[in-house]
């Protein structure tokens, strides 16, 4: 086996073949400067294997790919068979659902039946998109009766793509669907502390038989291939998902390079509001999923419990029990709920937090440790009589912890559910219909949930308003961000008027 693959195990697929090489041009391929990196097991704080690390110079040469198979094969494809590449790709990740849901496991620490739950959602988006790829109409526009006006929808060209580590393959099947579905050729950038899982998945977009260059997988690090692919001259429109420090970088370079078109999925501090007449045991079983599943690392993570004052002690009593009962371990452990924080970093940044609330004078009502011994793991974490100016209060910790406060009228939640930056998701737990939609319509938030929390998928848009993001991604909105609009107007009296 040559260094550009290497055989690992999961405890549940036994040996397979991991590529390590960076995915340009449908093949493996080294770094130019030889570079590697560690990949580390989040349960164990073991190295996994090494992968190939991509450098400005290999984003130059993924770009270039991109490039020419925009202006070349890809353009000579029609929607139609776009579709059915993108179809084929689904059923392919289908077919290797247990593979790519362990490695899943394996490289981020997600439980094992939270990974299938990923990679069914990688399915089911890319096919969606693969749907959509012949229905991107443009209009005819009437605007004189000696012209004939219509609009076109184009593909925007090459598109840098640049993904976090919370949902590595979930968030790349959200980035290259819309963009392949509409012609777009990509160079997508994983996070790295997490790249084994795309590196899998890249065999089965040559298998599939996308032609060279249109979709290129490369691992590396932000601040060298990140920075490059955001402010690279021949890359037209660069997304992102992940902090909202990084996503303002990136707009910078996008700025100050070629203007590139810029869609950006950022951070949150997602308020929970739970009334007096919600059903308590139904409310307490979504703030616990809303909170905990993915160990937090969540962008719309339910992080802000505001709770009314009739049932509030009640709910923060029946809440430290459910959350008790949330199984942390073993990912591969089919009962495990709760694996590991991804990195040591982020261990760190979170324990951080969970210091400050306790200096702040937050009640912790359960939790506030690490887990075990080794690994990143922290206990699910509630803390109550939470202040609002409080830190814990106020910035995404992006683990298992939650904040909780009391309210008492409907004006009262709706203003300390905007009193954020924050702006990517909300819910409401209430038996009122009027409240339900009162406080919907008031929340500044891209997605409120009615009694529920975390539900998505592929034909609902997500995105944020403030400062989560810009654009959206899913459904048919996401489309926008991947054409470009073109109106083209006939003249056919063939003369000046
Ligand atoms: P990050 O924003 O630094 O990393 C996300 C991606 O951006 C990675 O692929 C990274 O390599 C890349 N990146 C980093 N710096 C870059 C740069 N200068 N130019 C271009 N690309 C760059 O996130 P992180 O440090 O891994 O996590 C920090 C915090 O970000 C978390 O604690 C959490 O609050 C937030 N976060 C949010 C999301 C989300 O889904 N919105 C995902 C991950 C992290």
């Amino acid at each position: 086996m040559s260094n550009l693959f290497v055989e690992l195990k999961t405890p549940i697929t036994g040996p397979y073949k991991q590529p390590t090489g960076l995915f340009i041009n449908n093949e493996f391929v080294e770094g130019v400067e030889k570079k590697t990196f560690e990949v580390i097991n989040p349960s164990t704080e073991e190295v996994i294997c090494s992968v190939h690390e991509a450098t400005e110079k290999d984003v130059d040469i993924a770009v270039a790919a991109a490039r020419k198979a925009f202006e070349g094969e890809w353009r000579r494809v029609t929607p139609q068979q776009r579709g059915v590449l993108l179809l084929k790709l689904a059923d392919l990740a289908e077919k290797n659902l247990d593979l790519l849901a362990a490695v899943e496991s394996l490289d981020n620490g997600k439980s094992i039946t939270m990974a299938r739950g990923d990679v069914a959602a990688v399915v089911g988006c890319i096919r969606y998109y693969g749907g959509w790829a012949d229905k991107i109409e443009g209009r005819t526009i009437d605007i004189n009766p000696d012209m004939f006006s219509y609009t076109r929808r184009e593909p925007i060209g090459v598109c840098g793509q640049i993904i976090p580590w919370n949902f590595p393959l979930l968030m790349l099947a959200w980035k290259i669907g819309p963009a392949l579905a509409t012609g777009n050729t990509v160079v997508l950038k994983t996070a790295e502390q997490t790249p084994l899982s795309a590196l899998v998945f890249a065999q089965f977009v040559k298998e599939a038989g996308f032609p060279p260059g249109v979709l290129n997988i490369i691992s590396g690090f932000g601040r060298t291939a990140g920075a490059a692919l955001s402010s690279h001259m021949d890359v037209d429109k660069i997304a992102f998902t992940g902090s909202t420090i990084v996503g303002r970088t990136i707009m910078k370079a996008a700025a100050s390079s070629n203007l590139k078109k810029v869609t950006l999925e950022l951070g949150g501090k997602s308020p929970n509001i739970v009334f007096n007449d919600a059903d308590i045991e139904e409310a307490i079983s979504w703030v616990n999923f809303g909170i905990y599943y993915n160990h937090g690392q969540c962008c719309c993570a339910g992080s802000r419990i505001y709770v009314q004052e009739g049932i509030y002690d009640k709910f923060v009593e029946a809440f430290k029990k459910r959350a008790e009962q949330n199984k942390v371990g073993d990912p591969f452990h089919p009962e495990t709920f709760q694996g590991p924080q991804v990195s040591q970093l982020q261990y760190d940044r979170i324990m951080g937090y969970i210091q400050s609330g306790k200096e702040q004078g937050a009640r912790v009502v359960t939790g506030g440790n690490r887990h075990g011994d080794k690994g990143y793991f922290i206990q699910p974490t509630i803390f109550a009589d939470v202040r609002q100016d409080m830190t814990i209060m106020q910035e995404e910790i992006f683990g298992p912890v939650c904040a909780i406060a009391k309210f008492s009228t409907v004006e009262e939640a709706i203003k300390l559910g905007n009193d954020t930056s924050y702006g990517l998701a909300a819910s409401v737990h209430t038996k009122d219909l009027n409240t339900a939609i009162r406080v919907s319509n008031g929340l500044r938030a891209g997605t409120v949930w009615v009694n529920c929390h975390n539900i998505l998928n592929h034909a609902l848009p997500f995105g944020g308003f403030k400062t989560s993001g810009i654009g959206r991604e899913l459904g048919e909105l996401a489309l926008a961000n991947y054409t470009e609009n073109k109106s083209v107007a006939v003249n056919m009296a063939g003369k000046l008027f």
